[in-house]
Parts: structure tokens; sequence; C-alpha cells
């Protein structure tokens, strides 16, 4: 799996629509690819956040933001990886 394949499937992952052998093939990039793992991580919590507070059904606002969010991030992560 590539870093793109992972970026697109995270959507997916999001929308909490994924498929429990992909997950798998996502554990296997993340042990070996820190830029993902740092961006996956971050979205766990967000995640975790927000369903403290009860709130199951993601607002298509926050869905977009987080989306969106996510690609910065993980953008930023890659290039300062790459710098290193
Ligand atoms: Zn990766």
């Amino acid at each position: 799996m590539k870093c793109e394949d992972l970026l697109r499937m995270l959507n997916d992952y999001v929308d909490q629509d994924i498929d429990p052998g992909i997950c798998t093939d996502f554990e296997v990039h993340l042990k070996g690819c820190n830029p993902c793992k740092v961006v996956v991580d971050t979205i766990r919590k967000t995640i975790r956040l927000y369903k403290n507070d009860e709130v199951y059904e993601v607002p298509i606002e926050f869905h977009d933001r987080l989306h969106q969010t996510l690609r910065d991030r993980w953008k930023k992560t890659m290039d300062e990886n790459k710098e290193n």
C-alpha cells in the first residue's frame, strides 16, 4: 500500500465505512510509515474526542473539515519528512 492509497482510504475510515480486511493493510502500512501514523493517530484522537461528547453522527461540516484537515496535515507531514 502506498501513502496515497492510505490517504484515500482515510476518508472511508473517517466515515467508518471501512472493510476490516483493508484495516489490516492499513495497520501494516502504519507500522512502516511514520508520517501516515502521525496523521491517523490525530484522526483517531479527534474522532474519540467527538464521541466523548456523545455525538455519534458526525455533522457534515465537521466531516468536510476533518477531510480537509487530514489532507493538509498529511501533506505537511510528508513534506517535513522529505526534508529530513
Ligand atoms: Zn504512508
